[in-house]
């Protein structure tokens, strides 16, 4: 394979984040890269996509910089590109908490842990697991057992722990994430609100527990949910388990779609047959919409189309 995906995130300090987003855009265009970069005051996070020799020069570029010397690069291999465009963007914060008094990693984070240590720990029986990321990731893959915050997006996370405090009482907590930016600060804020006995987050995310030689992605269950367009990558390399069940009859599914409905979009696992059984909507009113995405690209006929919608007008009743 001749491209490679990099995942990474550091936290530094950018003074002015716009200026730098359009330096860095440049940069990313002249070694043909594509992907999507958020920019910060608090620092950067990506994940881009290119060619071994342009995924080096960057990475050797980063690592000149002093203004990222140890950033960490999180690589996987691939057969192309997995973005279709590059778009490096000035943002407030780098991940979405909404905190009033936000979390500075630098000053207050949960102890590192490697994934070796990360794999022994989360079987201790003081120890719960929890998933910091949103449900529809952990629906597709988790680490067995973990627990699974019922929050629509990641800045709700505070809020759901706080109303579920007694789930964590007495208990090392040990959280995780895709790269492991989510828990840099989710980890800090646990620490400041006295969550759990102790704190410890995974280093590096699942995407570097899947490459460790000793942790060989082991305990993770189904596959790992991606920004780009892989939707998922494969971690435990001893055994696959599929936790991910299909949204209309619940049958183990690890195949996403986006819902036909333009304006929805929403993004559920389903099997090739229910997709067109439903064409493709995630609701009765997703499949009925008057710009159905899956009628026009299959070009559907109207008789087709008026039959299903008939069958779904019965099976929603
Ligand atoms: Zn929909």
């Amino acid at each position: 394979m001749d491209y490679r995906v990099l995942l990474y995130y550091y936290y530094t300090t950018i003074e002015d984040p716009a200026a730098f987003a359009a330096e860095h855009l440049a940069a990313c265009k002249e070694l043909n890269l594509k992907g999507r970069i958020l920019v910060a005051n608090e620092g950067i996070n990506g994940t881009v996509s290119g060619t071994v020799e342009d995924t080096n020069a960057y990475m050797e570029m980063m690592q000149n910089s002093p203004l990222f010397k140890d950033i960490v690069f999180k690589i996987d291999e691939a057969e192309g590109h997995v973005f279709k465009k590059m778009h490096v963007r000035p943002r407030p914060e780098l991940v979405n908490l909404s905190l009033e008094d936000d979390i500075n990693p630098k000053e207050i984070t949960g102890r590192y842990l490697s994934p070796a240590e990360f794999m022994q720990e989360m079987q201790r029986e003081d120890t719960v697991v929890l998933d910091v990321r949103n449900t529809y990731e952990y629906d597709v893959g988790h680490f067995r057992g973990a627990i699974r915050p019922e929050v629509e997006t990641f800045r709700d996370t505070p809020a759901w722990v706080r109303a579920n405090k007694e789930l964590f009482e007495g208990k090392r907590v040990l959280t995780y994430c895709t790269g492991g930016i989510r828990c840099e600060k989710f980890s800090g804020w646990l620490k400041r609100e006295g969550i759990g006995e102790d704190v410890g987050q995974l280093h590096g995310g699942v995407a570097t527990y899947s490459k460790d030689p000793v942790a060989k992605g082991q305990l993770w269950d189904g596959q790992m949910y991606v920004f780009d367009e892989r939707l998922t990558v494969p971690i435990n390399q001893v055994e696959h388990n599929i936790v991910g069940k299909d949204h209309f009859d619940g049958t183990p599914c690890e195949r996403y779609i986006n819902c036909s409905n333009p304006e929805c979009n929403k993004q559920i696992l389903c099997s090739e047959e229910n997709e067109l059984k439903h064409l493709g909507g995630c609701t009765l009113e997703c499949s009925k919409h008057e710009r159905n995405r899956f009628i026009e690209k299959h070009g559907l006929s109207e008789e087709f189309v008026q039959q299903q919608l008939k069958w779904l007008e019965e099976m929603y009743a």
